[in-house]
């Protein structure tokens, strides 16, 4: 049983630490919070024991009423293994106090690549070795990762160009935007995105830009991959659709946007109506000559989720990949 805590209980440590609790290999055992707000009270109603993330807060959880079963210290020395899912910037100064536990570590996108020693993405990046953190790359990197690992396999990439409309803010951020427009962000090309994919995927030729859009569901990406051979339509999209980790959505389904997946979702009773597939409209993908084109949409706040369950395996047992990313699949109902 690999004991794991979870360092800042947010949009994806709530989510991490409730696929981890399904883990019948794993024991959550606590999270963290800065400040004792909603999501605290909501920890604690779950069962999970809830830890300060601050040493210094502790009172104001306590003036909360919600007092903490002891500090991230504490929760340090009770753990195996410990997912930091602070907000980005937080999880590299958060490394030397791992570090000091020696504690091995999960990190986040939102952290540069040098935080760990290795980059992760269970569909496309390469055995760990021995190493003692991994870094899970962001929702994009993790859905361009999940489609383009399949494709260089089966075809051969030549170069894929990707432009991605990300969504301006989470459901629950009301500080973001924008509101009443859609800005290239960042304005520059190509983007990060792509050298981030290249962190676990470092012989594909990805180049992205990206906008930012007044929606909040998911990112929209539109892709172009010219392939180095000329498969049909036809066997791009069986191949795809073998992907446990892409969803096609079948033309049937009359699923025309974010709105009415996440409706599916919470529809077939997914937790939170998470979508923690790629969602690809398989009437978009296409393919002209050497040319393939489709459409996916990402749902930032889950996909990364069963990366994170794969990168603790990857991180603290010898279970193989294919193993775990079967677990994990059964384990959270991943396949539409
Ligand atoms: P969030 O703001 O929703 O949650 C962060 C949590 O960390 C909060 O609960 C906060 O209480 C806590 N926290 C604050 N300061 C802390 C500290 N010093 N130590 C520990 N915890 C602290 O953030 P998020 O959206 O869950 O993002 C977390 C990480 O995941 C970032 O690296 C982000 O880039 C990455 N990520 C986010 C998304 C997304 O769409 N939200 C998708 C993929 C990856």
């Amino acid at each position: 049983m690999t004991r794991v805590g979870v360092n800042g209980y947010g949009t994806i440590g709530k989510r991490v630490a409730d696929a981890v609790a399904a883990q019948p290999d794993m024991e959550l055992v606590g999270v963290t919070k800065a400040s004792p707000n909603y999501g605290a009270e909501a920890a604690i109603r779950r069962g999970y024991d809830l830890y300060a993330a601050i040493d210094d807060r502790v009172d104001e959880f306590e003036t909360a009423g919600l007092t903490p079963s002891g500090t991230l210290d504490d929760l340090l020395r009770a753990v195996d293994v410990i997912v930091d899912c602070a907000p980005s910037g937080i999880g590299a100064r958060n490394r030397a106090i791992y570090a000091s536990h020696d504690t091995p570590a999960i990190y986040q996108g939102g952290e540069d690549a040098d935080v760990a020693d290795a980059s992760f993405n269970a569909r496309a990046s390469g055995d760990v070795g021995d190493a003692d953190s991994l870094r899970v790359v962001s929702c994009n990197s993790t859905g361009l990762s999940r489609l383009l690992a399949p494709l260089d396999e089966a075809y051969g990439v030549e170069k894929a160009r990707v432009t991605l409309v990300r969504r301006g803010g989470d459901p629950s951020e009301t500080d973001r935007g924008p509101i009443n427009d859609v800005v290239p962000d960042p304005a520059t090309v190509p983007s990060h995105h792509g050298p981030d994919v290249n962190t676990v995927l470092p012989n594909v030729a990805v180049d992205t830009a990206a906008l930012k859009a007044p929606v909040t569901a998911m990112h929209t990406h539109s892709v172009n991959v010219t392939l180095e051979t000329e498969p049909s339509t036809a066997t791009v999209r069986r191949l795809l659709g073998d992907e446990t980790r892409l969803f096609l959505i079948p033309e049937v389904a009359n699923i025309d946007g974010a709105g009415a997946l996440k409706d599916y979702a919470a529809d077939v009773g997914r937790p939170r109506g998470d979508l923690w597939e790629n969602c690809v409209w398989e009437e978009s993908i296409s393919v002209q000559g050497r040319d393939l084109y489709l459409f996916q949409n990402v749902h930032q706040e889950a996909d990364v989720v069963p990366e994170n369950i794969d990168a603790i395996r990857a991180l603290t047992t010898d279970i193989p990949r294919e193993e775990s990313v079967a677990l994990t699949n059964e384990t959270l109902g991943i396949g539409l």
